[in-house]
Parts: C-alpha cells; structure tokens; sequence
C-alpha cells in the first residue's frame, strides 16, 4: 500500500526532535509520501519545511505559504521571501492560505487582502493553493472565484465544509483532502461529501500535530495515523483501503506534479 499524508507541519516549531522519527513511523505504516507546509508568524517555518523537503527529495515535498492567523505579520519582505522559497522545485504548492474567521487572529480584512496576494503569488509562480477556511466559507470561496484561483486549482485542505461549498470548489478545480475529522461519528456531512467526491478528486491527510484520527483523538497527531483516514473513507465509499490508497496517491501526484517514493535501503 501507498498513501501520502498531503498536509503535514513537521518543522521544528511541531517536532523539536526533527522529523525523522515521525517520517519512519510513517514509513513503517505504508505512507511513501508526504507535503510538508512550511507556515508561521515568520519565514522560519516555510525555510524548514522546504529543509526538510531538501533532505528527503524522493517522498517529501513542500508547500510554503501565509496562514490566515499570521496574516497581520505578512510585510513586504516575507512577501519576497515567500516568493523565492516559492520558486524551490522542492516546493509543489503555495500555502496553506485562506480565511479562518473562527480564532480571528488577524483582522479579517487583512486575512482576505493577504489570500488575495497568496492566490496572485501562486498564478504568478504557477503551483496550485493549499486552501485553509474555517467559518468563512462564504468569503474563500468568493475570493477563489475573484481572484482567479482556478488557473492553478489546488487542495482545500482538512475539509469541514458541506456539499455546497464542496461542489462549487470542484467547480472551481480544487481537490478535496480529507483529515482525521472525517473519523468523528458526528461528521455527517463530510461524511456525505466523502461518499460522493469524484474518486480523481480526493486526498488525505492528517495535519500533524493537530487533529488525530479516531482511535487517536486528544493526542499528537502524526503522518502514520494517516492510515486511519484513509480507512474511514474508504469505509464511507465501499471501497478497500488499498483501492483508496491508489487513487489518493495517484490523485497528490497528478495534482503536484511528482511522484513520492522511498527510495531504497
Ligand atoms: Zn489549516
Ligand atoms: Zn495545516
């Protein structure tokens, strides 16, 4: 089996101890791949994921971007360094970037005006987006549509959304990843939406260090327990893990345009 964990943090700021431990973890439970998002109240964060990525070409790669909580930190020269970090080829997506009007942490007229330079800055680089929304459905999608996000299309990341916002960011190219949520018995309408995504247009993920899968719920979430998405949403589909494993797998490396694979020891 083949899995890739398409949305992780493992830069310093998650795992002090560095990412090896985590990666061969996850090795051990049949992930080959894995996007490591490299975002924070600085640069640093998107200088280690795109390290990290450096360190193990053949199944990491890296997305750097702006989080919408850190917007309000967002000057002109991480504007510039986000651009050259951008241009990496170690680097296959531009995120994770969005609106969360949940915590509020920037204001939420710079979050938007901060998106709107991350989905020109990924046109302008050519790499798909790595959407993060959270109680702003409406307005990431407005701004999707606005601003042209459908030239590079991307991945709304740990989707929390219903049918409606699913169908429309099809519409718009984006892929739908799926994260340890989709475990919760409560999650009935991405419940719905994972039964009935096209099988081309999905993914999964874990978002290490947050949000781990059932039976893991309220510990540190890392890449191996991406398994365990993955096996609910099969579950949902009525398909077997590993008839999932190939499709999402097939579907990160069409959508990023490399292959994950480890390479051998
Ligand atoms: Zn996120
Ligand atoms: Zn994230």
């Amino acid at each position: 089996m083949r899995l890739v964990d398409t949305h992780c943090h493992l830069d310093g700021h998650y795992f002090p101890d560095g990412p090896q431990g985590p990666i061969e973890r996850a090795r051990a439970a049949g992930v080959c791949g894995f996007m490591v998002i490299g975002v924070g109240n600085t640069m640093q964060q998107a200088r280690d994921a795109l390290a990290i990525a450096k360190s193990y070409p053949s199944y990491v790669t890296a997305a750097v971007g702006i989080h919408p909580h850190d917007a309000s930190t967002f000057d002109a020269d991480a504007e510039r360094e986000l651009e050259s970090l951008g241009r990496a080829p170690e680097v296959s997506a531009i995120g994770e970037a969005g609106l969360d009007y949940h915590y509020d942490n920037s204001p939420r007229e710079v979050q938007r005006e901060v998106f709107a330079r991350a989905i020109a800055l990924a046109k302008q680089i050519g790499k798909p987006l790595v959407i993060h929304t959270r109680s702003a459905a409406a307005d990431t999608l407005e701004l999707l549509e606005r601003e042209g996000a459908r030239d590079v299309g991307g991945i709304i990341h740990c989707f929390s959304e219903d049918m409606a916002f699913a169908t429309r960011a099809l519409d718009l190219g984006f892929s739908i990843s799926f994260s340890g949520i989709v475990t919760f018995k409560n999650a009935t309408s991405i419940h719905e939406v994972a039964k009935s995504a096209p099988l081309d247009r999905i993914l999964v993920e874990t978002d290490s260090p947050y949000l781990a899968p059932i039976p893991f719920r309220g510990k540190s979430c890392e890449p191996a327990m991406v398994v365990h998405t993955a096996k609910r949403v099969a579950e949902l589909r009525g398909i077997t893990l590993e008839a999932l494993a190939e499709a999402t797998t097939a579907n990160a490396e069409r959508l990023l345009g490399r292959t994950f694979a480890f390479a051998e020891r």
